[in-house]
């Protein structure tokens, strides 16, 4: 294989240039006009069949070639965060307070560098699907972009992802079979009770102290009502409520963040979250109201996929640099989406461990994505790419 990734490191230095222009202009989600051209216009240049504006921003790019009938999903982010960058960098981001702090300018390079290499020289037979979609921080880009007909207009049999991972060995690859990472949903409770004099509490229904109490009511949740051997989690991330020692305020707000690997633990914490809440609320005599805002899926990764995926690792970098089942992580992911839709499997490229440069960790002022992971990453790719559609399957 190290004529692959030799061949993927000859060109490596282009994409790194790349990937350092998208740095230096990141885009906020939704907003990756200049991004999202710059990809378009590099795909329609290597022969690639390119539609635009797909979930707003995102773009396709599609190969076909041979008369294979497979058909493949390669899937890159392309969003920026809101953060202030502080890495000091010569490319470091020219938009004030906007910044690629999640190494989805890399994610984008390193497709983009596969997709060059497979249009120049890649063997496969059968379509080629490159997605390269806008909003993943939160804004739910991939259900954007399903929405907008992606898998009608471009089916696929498999699809398959990958994120860098600070505190990871650079170019290690990680795979998971199963539940890979968390849903993340949103809960915002409005209490309303009885404002008055702080001095004769009698006289209201203090929102305040119901708050206080269905806070730690929601600690019991995890504890008592979640099998120990399941992943949850429930936060009570905001309190707002009252102005004044001497007023007992009319009402107060929670803003809870809740967390599961599992779509069943999902569902109970929301029963038991709403249940608490309602009980607690006429406890005190306020009255509660919940908000309740699903957010991304759990991210399963299926087995045959994932199998496959660590065959083509084991086949690039060896056995030494793969982890083949690697714990979940407790962030959240929107390719959960494309997963509920078509198999397939997401897996993680470590961006460095230690001391080094690329250990910091993603959504932090500091990060940077590791260039070094370009030729690595879009080996994998095209590997991967050649193997699934392999003449004549
Ligand atoms: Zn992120
Ligand atoms: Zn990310």
């Amino acid at each position: 294989m190290n004529t692959l990734l030799d061949q993927l490191r000859a060109q490596a230095d282009e994409f790194i240039g790349l990937r350092r222009d998208i740095h230096r202009h990141p885009e906020l989600a939704f907003d990756e006009h200049r991004t999202s051209a710059l990809v378009a216009a590099k795909l329609e240049g290597w022969g690639y069949a390119v539609e635009r504006g797909l979930g707003g921003t995102g773009v396709v790019g599609r190969l076909a070639r041979g008369d294979g009938k497979r058909r493949l999903g390669l899937r890159a982010d392309m969003d920026a965060l809101p953060i202030d960058e502080a890495t000091g960098l010569g490319y470091a981001s020219s938009h004030a307070g906007v910044m690629h702090a999640c190494g989805h300018d890399g994610h984008t390079a390193m497709l983009l560098a596969a997709a060059h290499h497979l249009a120049e020289r890649g063997r496969f037979s059968g379509t080629l699907n490159l997605i390269f979609q806008p909003a993943e921080e939160g804004g739910g880009g991939a259900l954007r972009m399903m929405e907008d007909g992606l898998f009608d207009k471009y089916p696929c049999d498999a699809i398959f992802a990958m994120h860098n991972m600070p505190g990871l060995p650079q170019g290690r690859l990680a795979l998971r079979e199963g539940p890979a990472m968390a849903s993340s949903d949103y809960a915002t409770v409005t209490l309303a009770g009885i404002g008055g004099h702080g001095a004769m509490p009698h006289l209201t229904a203090d929102p305040i102290v119901a708050a206080a109490s269905i806070v730690m009511a929601l600690q019991t949740v995890v504890s008592r009502n979640i099998d120990p051997l399941q992943m949850a989690v429930v936060t009570v991330g905001a309190v707002h409520a009252g102005k004044a020692n001497n007023v007992i305020p009319q009402s107060a707000v929670l803003e809870i963040s809740v967390r599961a690997l599992d779509r069943e633990v999902r569902s109970r914490l929301e029963e038991r979250i709403k249940a608490l809440v309602a009980a607690q609320a006429e406890s005190f005599g306020v009255k509660a109201q919940i908000d309740w805002r699903p957010g991304y899926a759990v991210l399963v990764n299926t087995p045959e996929e994932t199998a496959f995926a660590r065959e083509v690792a084991l086949e690039l970098v060896g056995a030494e640099r793969v982890t083949l089942q690697a714990p979940a992580v407790p962030g959240s992911e929107d390719f959960a989406f494309m997963l509920e839709r078509v198999p397939g499997s997401y897996l993680l490229i470590g961006n460095g461990e230690g001391e080094s440069h690329g250990a910091c960790m993603v959504h932090n002022p500091g990060y940077d994505f590791n260039d070094d992971n370009v030729a690595i990453g879009s080996a994998y790719w095209v590997l991967l790419a050649e193997r699934f559609l392999s003449a004549g399957a």
